[in-house]
């Protein structure tokens, strides 16, 4: 009988709720018992951390937003003697598969979990923390990873659990701040979240109109204060009454010097006389209700992570469970980490087309 542990890590979004609840209700009713693992990966370091879950634990989650079993980032994972303790934890506990549900952080430690077993096992034996009897059930561990991310940051997968409720909470801010912009004819300089990734803020600016968009993958040439200005003014005298510029976190110019909202708010007033305000949007925008896209992909995607972890043998890679064409698939973990990865890398390289190409497929969608 299989033992699946499941847990949230990294960044929280909206949606892991209803991934964890569909892991749950899926892995009872195929057989399995399942534990949730609280606090990340602090919550395998700590014995207490790890409780069974039965099909009530879980009621309700759908709806609610952020992680019930809460998530951290956990530094004692990051070194081989951390996970040592997580490996004599997970054993401890009969647990032989984990699903993790986080951002490409979380599925890397993951990953690496898994490629140091049984070579964990072996040593905890042989320091007699655990018996041979102990270990010999759970020679292998299996990993399956979703991603639970409001930046859909993750390569090989067009959507991320929580991007679109995140992007729902971006529209609804600007909604509001459109109607005291019309007000006033004011400007209005709003700053969205995404370090690496400007998914968000593109599609914030897609969804709401938005007069000019900043975002970490396609900068704008160095003369971009020009460019800015022109568009705006030309806004203005088509008759607009208000004017919305969206910057993401991780917005910078063509030789990597960041854009910040201030900078852009001097512009807008000095240069343009424009009334201008600055909103930063922050945690909001990692709050409130899964939307019903999110509930739904977490539903799916954790019924899929558990027929995954079925699936498993010895020998497939880790895979991440992906929606692909409107499709719930699955790919190879480490290759969808490594591609993820390799945006960043291109953008500190200043090498924008590969980050934009990288990128095209998810933003196209
Ligand atoms: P995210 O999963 O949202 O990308 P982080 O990068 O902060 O967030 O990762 C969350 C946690 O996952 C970390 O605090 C750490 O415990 C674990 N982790 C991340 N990267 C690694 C790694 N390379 N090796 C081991 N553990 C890792």
């Amino acid at each position: 009988r299989k033992c699946i542990g499941v847990m949230t890590s990294g960044g929280d979004a909206q949606g892991m709720n209803g991934a964890v609840r569909a892991v749950v209700r899926s892995s009872i009713a195929r057989g399995c018992r399942v534990f949730g693992i609280h606090e990340g990966y602090e919550g395998l370091l700590h014995p207490e951390l790890i409780k069974e879950m039965d099909w009530i634990s879980v009621r309700g989650w759908l709806s609610v937003g952020g992680t019930s079993i809460g998530t951290a980032r956990c530094k004692d994972f990051y070194e081989r003697p951390g996970r040592l303790i997580a490996a004599r934890n997970l054993v401890k506990a009969g647990i032989d598969a984990l699903i993790v549900i986080g951002g490409d952080g979380s599925l890397t430690g993951a990953d690496k979990f898994r490629s140091e077993w049984p070579g964990l096992l072996s040593e905890l034996v042989e320091k007699g923390e655990l018996t041979e009897a102990e270990t010999a059930p759970v020679q292998h561990l299996n990993i399956v990873g979703m991603v639970g991310s409001i930046d859909n940051d993750m390569a090989m997968t067009d959507a991320t659990i929580g991007c679109y409720s995140s992007l729902q909470r971006i529209c609804e801010a600007v909604d509001n701040i459109d109607s005291t912009a019309l007000s006033h004819q004011r400007a209005f300089v709003i700053e969205v979240m995404g370090r690496h990734c400007g998914w968000l803020a593109l599609m914030a600016g897609v969804s709401t109109g938005a007069d000019f968009v900043f975002i970490p993958e396609k900068p704008f040439k160095d003369n971009w204060q020009e460019k800015m200005k022109e568009i705006i003014m030309k806004h203005r005298s088509l008759g607009k009454r208000k004017t919305i510029v969206i910057v993401a976190e991780g917005a910078h110019d063509e030789s990597l010097n960041k854009i910040t909202p201030e900078h852009v708010k001097t512009l807008l007033s000095n240069d343009l006389k424009l009334d201008t305000r600055i909103t930063t949007l922050g945690h909001v925008q990692r709050g409130g209700l899964p939307s019903a896209y999110d509930r739904m992909l977490a539903t799916l995607q954790g019924v899929e992570a558990v027929q995954a972890v079925l699936d498993a043998t010895p020998e497939t890679p880790s895979p991440v469970i992906s929606i692909t064409e409107n499709k719930i698939c699955r790919q190879p973990l480490m290759d969808a980490v490594a591609a993820t990865q390799s945006v960043a890398v291109a953008i500190k390289n200043k090498d924008f087309d590969k980050a934009m190409s990288l990128r095209d497929a998810e933003f196209a969608e």
